[in-house]
């Protein structure tokens, strides 16, 4: 599997799904036949799609955990505006909701 590594935390990425990958065809062939994009081929447009990067968040009020899309808190993190994710816990609702990483290294496990 493949990982990136940010400073505090870590993601990894998943392939995309056989239906993903179709939806991603359709979308080339309409914009091809609309003309919005030409001279390109389906596995150049295929390129420029954004992985599949998953973070493993964890809850430090309620130990609640999830798998989410890393790509809401990615720019933040890309202009280091932000050190780490911090959400609130879909759970608990509570401010707490922070890479399953960084849940580590506060607890020692
Ligand atoms: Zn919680």
């Amino acid at each position: 599997m493949r990982k990136y590594n940010y400073l505090f935390f870590s993601t990894y990425v998943v392939d995309l799904t056989e239906s993903q990958i179709e939806e991603l065809k359709a979308e080339f062939d309409s914009m091809i036949r609309l003309d919005v994009i030409h001279d390109v081929t389906f596995e150049e447009f295929f390129s420029t799609v954004p992985d599949n990067e998953i973070i493993s968040m964890r809850c430090l009020r309620c130990k609640h955990r999830l798998e989410l899309s890393f790509s809401v808190y990615k720019p933040f993190i890309e202009n280091k505006e932000i050190a780490f994710p911090i959400d609130y816990c879909p759970k608990c609702r509570m401010m707490q909701f922070v890479p399953n990483d960084v849940y580590n290294k506060l607890f020692r496990k």
